[in-house]
């Protein structure tokens, strides 16, 4: 607290990241990075490219990353919006797109940031409950509102979300923007870009940072109607020119044009989450169904805290989330390489038994 602070820094409620913690040796599964590293075209562009032009200011608009995108996904450029992180981009919606009369809706468990976006940009939301099974259920967001979003596959449930669902929901929902935040969509959820030129309010976010194997570049972006572009931009122009460095520009554009690297990797993970599922179920565990690259599990006799615990004293990292309540028993577990879930479903057997 300072007299300095603004009134609206007194209220804030700053999201809190996963611990990125500075030891080796550690199977780091709490944070959904890739356990790979990004196509090595990444780094070949990053030699070609970087030398004796750091002097200069990067392109603004992030031209030619802006094309790679859209050509990637067979729409204009004036439909894709790029920005430092898809939190980033997430910002400027809400600061956008999403501030207007009515509260905006939103699962009560889902990303921890969009509330914080609520506090910081002072926006009215109201948080709809998940069903029982911990399923977004679309008829329950068919009301009065100044804008929807939500990630498909949910977060920190791993649980997807029909395309017929969003399309239900699209068409009932015409005037206000709805926001499906794709972040782990290339682990096997439908994505709704191709909804886009049919549904003007619909704009779809995605990230670099899980399956392109790039967190530590920051790119994200936003597909939709022109509009809704424009919109995004004349934020963005009025916060920070220059968003996306050169290396970030240039290393995501050589990551989405390699096609055969992305597909290989996003395939091992999702192998290896089946078998992980698989162990963990074998050892008693309830996994929620998973269309992302981690998975939410609990086990009926031991608590989701002291497990993660247990799990920490032999260097594994997973994450727990002590609220809301109904989650608690839960661990989200990113999928690693194979080699890091065997010592994981080692460890946990190892612990489950010397607690019977
Ligand atoms: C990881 C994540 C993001 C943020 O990704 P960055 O591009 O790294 O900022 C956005 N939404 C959800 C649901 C995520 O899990």
């Amino acid at each position: 607290m300072s007299r300095f602070w603004s009134a609206v820094t007194h209220t804030l409620t700053p999201y809190v990241p996963g611990e990125q913690p500075k030891l080796d040796n550690l199977v780091k599964l709490n944070t959904n990075e890739s356990p790979y590293p990004p196509s090595p075209r990444v780094t070949e562009a990053f030699h070609e490219n970087i030398p004796n032009q750091l002097q200069l200011y990067p392109d603004p608009q992030s031209t030619a990353l802006t094309q790679a995108i859209a050509d990637y996904y067979g729409v204009d450029s004036s439909n894709v919006f790029v920005g430092n992180g898809s939190d980033e981009v997430l910002a400027h919606i809400f600061h956008a797109l999403l501030k207007h009369d009515l509260p905006i809706l939103f699962p009560d468990i889902t990303y921890s940031f969009y509330p914080v976006y609520c506090r910081l940009y002072q926006i009215a939301y109201t948080a709809v409950p998940l069903t029982e099974d911990f399923e977004i259920r679309v008829d329950d967001y068919m009301r009065p509102n100044g804008g929807i979003i939500f990630p498909n596959p949910n977060a920190p449930t791993g649980c997807p979300v029909k395309l017929a669902d969003v399309i239900r929901l699209l068409q009932a929902n015409p005037d206000s923007v709805v926001v499906i935040d794709e972040a782990y969509v290339d682990f096997g959820a439908e994505s709704a870009v191709g909804l886009i030129k049919q549904y003007p309010q619909l704009l779809v976010v995605h990230t670099f940072s899980k399956s392109r194997g790039l967190a530590g570049l920051r790119v994200g972006y936003a597909i939709g109607d022109s509009e809704l572009i424009a919109g995004l931009t004349r934020v963005k122009d009025s916060f920070n020119s220059y968003p996306l460095d050169k290396l970030a520009q240039i290393g995501a554009t050589a990551s989405i044009q390699d096609k055969d690297y992305f597909d290989e990797t996003r395939t091992l993970i999702m192998q290896t989450r089946e078998k992980l599922i698989a162990d963990m179920t074998a050892l008693g565990f309830a996994v929620l169904p998973s269309a992302a690259n981690f998975i939410f599990a609990r086990h009926p006799q031991h608590d989701g805290e002291t497990l993660t615990a247990k799990l920490r004293e032999r260097s594994i990292i997973v994450r727990h989330f002590r609220n809301p309540a109904r989650i608690a028993p839960f661990m989200r577990i990113t999928v690693g390489t194979d080699e890091q879930c065997h010592t994981l479903i080692s460890a946990l057997t190892d612990i489950l038994q010397s607690n019977t």
